[in-house]
């Protein structure tokens, strides 16, 4: 029964630290690791809203900055020839490429191949015979002839093909050196530097060429002729040259003389032949618009005579140089995505002059807003885990606390329950005898002498009850003292026995006593030690049901003093022998109701014997019988009083 209400209450308390306390804790921890994370979700919102605003203030810029562009496009042909305005507008807008059109919206710069010209030449005698002299071979006679028209024509176009055909009737007749001494003094200043063929063509640098292919490598005249080929070719302020002829000639100079090929217009020629290549060029609105090329934008000047072309990277590397002027962090990338590229954040659209596009930032680092969330979380998992710890720890104390509690209650009922019930038997069987014999009335002697002596066995097993629970009070309340003294063991026998001589020598039980002779005292508290031996030796009267023989010893061992009771009694399991020392506890009930009893005897004894520093144990069998041993310290401190 006792057993059972101790599981039971371990049992509350196990349930009441689970749902009282490690709930509730779980629950807590779980909010502040909860509230961690929203907080530096929060944080990282109000980042987001703030950059959010500053977004749309690069918009602004971003507007602003191309407005400024298209306007710097404006009025671009009007300073200058077609390839002149082409880098200046390259240059104005930033640009990879640029178109030049005329008033009609037709591209003039860089233009696809002239439709040939009508040939000047016709219908002049003196070239016809030129010609003539050439087609018949004559090359010294016809080269003369073209010498005398180059020096005399006034007009560049003339004056250039009449240089080329004397160049080419030297070069035929095998007169190298003629011809590369022709080349270099009629395209030097003379207006046949600005001649073209019927194909609009510059002679000059054509000729050029032609000399370059003349000469030989190792020639020192080579590397001067390459260099003045090449800055013809990057020179767009200068006498007006098709695009096709500078692209064929810049490919030409690269195969023959690589070191001079440094053309920093070449990408944006070849950029702007591909898209004339893929449709003409149509003049847009004010804002960048995408062309049939795939990858590349258009910007029109507002006078219509000036598209600008940008690859998207260029447009995303422009906005990302302007803009980062105005990116108050490090710790965030702006960037400018072209339509239907995924951002790489938070996007607005970028504004009415890049339709389509979106201005988006990414936190390239948020590690700060990490670092604090996760600082702030561990904060309040450590608070929360000594909340709970706390909470735990004063949890198991009010449990330990309400169990005592529980305990004392119940030690309090049982004490009652024992008290009332135990001091009941006693009393009834000594009405009971007291009235036999006063309703005797003619008692004899004999039978009268019978009943005092029964009267007298119930008086002495109250008495022995009413001081166990005396005792027991006293223990529990803290108020047992004992009187050491020096204590002849054998006194303590002596007295023990002479208290249960009655019992010990009535018929049907044996006692045997053995003292070992030279036993040295002990200093204990006399009456105590009687105490144990008298309850040890009550329960072997009462656990032994016929033919008792109970032995009593005292020996020394081991420099300690030891009491032996033993008993051919009922004997006790093996499970039984630690518990029959608690309070209350009895092994069969029923047995112990009959006998008298509370289940408090073996617990004082323990008390008693540890008090004095010394052990008590049970050695027993079930049917085989009991012995009690007693092991006591046989010198402890002089005049030491013992609590
Ligand atoms: P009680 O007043 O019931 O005797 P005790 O504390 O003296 O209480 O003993 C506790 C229990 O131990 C007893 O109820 C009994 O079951 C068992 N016990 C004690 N002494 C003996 C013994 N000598 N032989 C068999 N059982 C014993």
């Amino acid at each position: 029964m006792l057993r059972l209400n101790r599981d039971r209450s371990s049992w509350l308390l196990a349930l009441f630290l689970l749902l009282g306390v490690l709930a509730p804790s779980g629950s807590v921890l779980w909010f502040m690791n909860d509230a961690a994370r929203s907080q530096a979700e929060s944080a990282r919102q109000r980042v987001t809203e703030a950059y959010r605003e500053q977004l749309r203030l690069l918009r602004e810029r971003a507007d602003d900055w191309w407005k400024a562009r298209a306007a710097a496009l404006d009025g671009l042909t009007l300073s200058g020839p077609p390839p002149s305005a082409f880098t200046a507008a390259v240059k104005a807008a930033s640009a990879d490429s640029a178109i030049v059109l005329d008033a009609k919206g037709a591209a003039i710069y860089p233009s696809l191949p002239a439709a040939p010209a009508a040939d000047p030449t016709i219908g002049r005698p003196e070239w016809d015979s030129a010609q003539s002299l050439e087609r018949a071979r004559d090359l010294v006679g016809a080269a003369a002839a073209w010498e005398r028209l180059a020096r005399t024509e006034r007009d560049p176009n003339r004056a250039a093909r009449a240089a080329q055909g004397q160049i080419r009737c030297l070069v035929r007749s095998g007169r190298r050196d003629a011809a590369l001494a022709s080349i270099q003094r009629r395209f030097a200043g003379s207006p046949a530097a600005a001649g073209r063929d019927t194909d609009g063509r510059l002679i000059a640098a054509d000729e050029q060429l032609l000399a370059l292919h003349l000469l030989q490598r190792g020639d020192p005249r080579f590397a001067s002729i390459a260099r003045r080929l090449a800055a013809t070719l990057n020179d767009y302020d200068g006498p007006p040259m098709v695009s096709a002829q500078r692209l064929f000639l810049m490919g030409e100079v690269r195969a023959l003389a690589p070191e001079m090929a440094n053309f920093p217009w070449s990408p944006a020629e070849l950029l702007a032949e591909r898209f004339l290549e893929a449709g003409p060029a149509r003049p847009g609105n004010s804002s960048l618009e995408a062309t049939g090329l795939g990858g590349v934008w258009k910007l029109t000047s507002p006078d219509h005579r000036v598209i600008a072309l940008y690859r998207s990277a260029t447009v995303v590397s422009l906005m990302e140089r302007v803009l980062a002027g105005r990116n108050p962090s490090r710790s965030v990338r702006i960037s400018v995505d072209p339509p239907g590229a995924p951002s790489g954040g938070e996007a607005i659209a970028a504004g009415a002059m890049l339709p389509g596009w979106q201005i988006s930032f990414a936190l390239l680092d948020a590690t700060p807003w990490e670092d604090a969330a996760r600082r702030r979380t561990t904060t309040y998992v450590w608070l929360g885990f000594a909340v709970v710890a706390a909470t735990v720890v004063a949890g198991i104390f009010a449990g330990q606390f309400l169990r005592r509690q529980a305990q004392l209650n119940r030690l309090k009922t049982d004490l009652l329950a024992a008290v009332s019930h135990e001091l009941k038997t006693p009393l009834a069987s000594m009405r009971l005898l007291v009235e036999t014999l006063l309703e005797d009335e003619r008692p004899n002697a004999l039978k009268t002498r019978e009943y005092l002596e029964l009267i007298d066995g119930e008086n002495l097993r109250l008495t022995r009850l009413v001081e166990n629970f005396l005792t027991f009070s006293r223990i529990e309340r803290n108020r047992q003292r004992f009187e050491l003294a020096e204590t002849r063991p054998a006194a303590v026998v002596d007295s023990a026995i002479a208290a249960m001589r009655e019992r010990l020598q009535a018929p049907g039980c044996r006692l045997d006593v053995e003292l070992s002779p030279g036993l040295p005292t002990v200093l204990a508290d006399q009456d105590a030690l009687t105490t144990v031996l008298l309850n040890l030796l009550d329960n072997a009267c009462k656990y032994t049901p016929a033919e008792k023989r109970i032995r009593v010893r005292a020996y020394q061992e081991n420099g300690r003093l030891i009491f032996d009771v033993e008993d051919n009694g009922i004997g006790i399991a093996s499970r039984e022998q630690k518990r029959i020392f608690r309070r209350f506890y009895q092994v069969d009930r029923r047995l112990a109701r009959e006998t008298g009893g509370c289940g408090l005897g073996l617990s004082i004894v323990e008390f008693i014997v540890r008090a004095h520093g010394g052990e008590v144990k049970v050695e027993s069998r079930p049917g085989a019988g009991s012995t009690f041993r007693v092991w006591l310290p046989c010198r402890p401190a002089a005049g030491e009083t013992v609590a």
